[in-house]
Parts: C-alpha cells; structure tokens; sequence
C-alpha cells in the first residue's frame, strides 16, 4: 500500500505561491542587411533562431533589410515573415549599399538593443548572445572584435592596415578589428539615428559617440555560401568614407608637402643664381628666371591647395550637421526627451 501523502492535484489559490511580478520582458532587435544571400539566407535564419532559443527570458524581432537583392533572396524573406511573427522585411528598391540598410534597420528596430549583423554567418549567432549578455551587464554599446578571420590574405592585410592607420589619423578610438558587428541600447540607437550624413561609416560613428563601450572577441567564420558582396571597388569606397568623414589628415598632408617643395624651390633658386654669377659660361640665358618662377609658383601652389582644403573640409564638417554633443539623460522637469 502507498503510505506517501496524497498531494492534491490543484492547489488551492489561498496556498499557491505567490506569482513572480509581471516584469515586462526586454525586446532585443537584430538589424540584418541582405543582399544576393539566396544560398544562405535559410541557413542563418535557422541557426539564428536556434541561438534566440537559449534566451527565453528575451523576447526578440528580425528586421531583415533586403538591399536590393537581384536573386530569390526577397521570396525566401516573404516566407520566413509568414512563418515567424518575430520577423519583419524591409524591402528597398534598389541596392543602396551595405551601410545604408544598416541604418534603415535601426530606423525601423523597436526592440531594447538592436544588435547589427551579417547574414552570411561569418558573424557566428552564437556569438550575439554575448553581446546580449554583456548589455545586461550595463554595456550600452558592445563591438564584436574579430579574433581571427577566414577571408582572403589581402582582404586581411588591407583591414589590418587600414584600421591601423584610420586610428592614428583620427581623434575618434575606433576600436580596431571591428566591423559593423555590435550591439547598441535604445538609447545610443535613437542617437544614432540623428546622424544622417549621406556617405556613412557607421562603425566610426557609433565609436565617436561615447557612451559605455565594451568588447567581446570572436572568431570570424568563412562565408557559408556565395561570393563577397564588397568587391574592391566598394571595399574601397567604404575605406575612403571612413578615412573622410573622421579626419582631416590628408588634407594636411597636402600643406606638409607644399612646404617640403617650397624649401626645395628655395634651395633650387639659390644654386640657379649661384650659376648665373658664378658659372656664366654653362648657363644658358633665360635658363634662371624660368626655373625660379617653375619652382617657386609650383610650391606656392601646392601650399595655397593645403591651406584652401583645410577650409573645404571645414565646410565639409559642419555641411554634415552632426549633433554637438549628446544628452544621455534629462532628470527633473517632465523629463521628455
Ligand atoms: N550587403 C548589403 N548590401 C551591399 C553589400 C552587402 O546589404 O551592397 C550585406 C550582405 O548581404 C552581408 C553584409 O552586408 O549580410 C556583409 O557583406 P559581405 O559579407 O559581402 O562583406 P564581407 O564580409 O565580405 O566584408
Ligand atoms: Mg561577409
């Protein structure tokens, strides 16, 4: 005979425990630029959603931005929306390139962090969750930092260089081996969408506005499928945009060199003089006056293109209208923001 206690099968209200309070839960975005990604596009999406499965305490919406695809990319997103409420399609009308659907993403994105990734999986799902965590941990803005990665050696060696190289020309830390992988909050998201400059290196944005920045590292997968939707050309493109919009430092590299030819002019000048009095015999007439009046207006030129660059890139700046700082919080008042 069972002696154990017979546990009633419905508590009775009075003795329930009382119910955890209803907290309401965080909505974490992820903004997810697609382009051409036919024969991959699934794949992510499956393995996204098996990495969303470890956080059930989240909830979670796709914001997949179709930039243009000329492939099946589009139909496959339709088919994911209608199977997946947590999914939303924004669809351009043409490619307007990677940084742009970034930033549409972001305008639409409602969630309490909106994390920016690629639909290749050569940024792991797996790894977004980390990112998450680190959010819960207070990080307001948390970059994912290639560790290692699998693409080409030259695509390799000109990030590393040009990383390298952005940073020391820039005030702004851009922290280095950083794509657009990362996590913003709300907050710095909002922020983030005042910016709307025209030729966009969001990457450099987001690390020029401050806030509470952290990193997490990463190995960075090959592609899974398809080719590299950043050929040389828009590699190059982006490059420049970076290197533009975060420093003035070619610009002065323009007056730098306009003073080396000036002091070399000088020195030119003098031994054509030198020879005219000197060397009358080798000198051919008109020889001097046409060298001092080369050289001299050659570097005063190049010095007069510096000094006129340096106020074209002013104009550039403030043509830019960024905001002139940034308000993390208002208290007192009715503390609208
Ligand atoms: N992408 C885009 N528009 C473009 C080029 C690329 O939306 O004009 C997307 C692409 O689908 C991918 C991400 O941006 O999700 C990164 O592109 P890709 O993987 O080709 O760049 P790579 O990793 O080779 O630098
Ligand atoms: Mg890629």
């Amino acid at each position: 005979q069972d002696i154990r206690p017979r546990i009633p099968d419905v508590v009775p209200a009075r003795l329930a425990p009382p119910g955890p309070e209803p907290v309401r839960r965080s909505l974490v975005s992820y903004v997810l630029p697609v382009y051409n990604e036919e024969d991959g596009i699934t794949a992510f999406h499956t393995e996204l959603t098996a990495a969303l499965g470890e956080r059930p305490e989240l909830d979670f919406e796709l914001v997949y931005v179709n930039d243009g695809s000329g492939d099946g990319s589009l139909a496959i997103l339709k088919d994911l929306a209608e199977n997946d409420e947590r999914v939303r399609v924004v669809d351009f009308a043409r490619n307007f390139g990677h940084q742009i659907a970034i930033t549409a993403g972001l305008d639409v994105a409602r969630g309490d962090a909106v994390i920016v990734m690629d639909t290749d999986l050569q940024d792991p799902p797996r790894v977004s969750l980390e990112l998450v965590d680190a959010w819960r941990e207070g990080a307001e803005i948390v970059h994912a930092r290639r560790r290692s990665r699998q693409d080409t050696a030259f695509k390799r060696a000109t990030a590393h260089a040009y990383y390298r190289v952005l940073r020391s020309s820039t005030d702004v830390d851009i922290p280095l081996d950083t794509g657009d992988f990362r996590l913003l909050d709300r907050r710095v998201a909002d922020e983030l969408r005042k910016y709307r400059e025209r030729s966009r290196f969001v990457r450099g944005i987001v690390a020029s506005m401050g806030y509470r920045q952290t990193e997490v590292a990463f190995d960075r997968d090959e592609r899974f499928a398809g080719e590299t939707k950043y050929p040389l050309r828009k590699m190059a493109r982006l490059a420049i945009d970076g290197m533009t919009s975060f420093s003035t430092a070619p610009l002065k590299m323009i007056t730098r060199l306009g003073f080396v030819v000036l002091a070399l002019s000088l020195l030119g000048i003098l031994y054509a003089l030198a020879m005219k009095f000197f060397r009358p015999d080798i000198t051919v007439s008109g020889w001097t006056m046409m060298m001092c009046v080369v050289l001299f207006l050659g570097g005063t030129q190049m010095l007069s293109l510096g000094v006129i660059g340096a106020y074209v890139g002013r104009i550039y700046s403030e043509a830019q209208g960024r905001p002139l700082y940034l308000v993390r919080d208002v208290i007192g008042g009715d503390g609208e923001r």
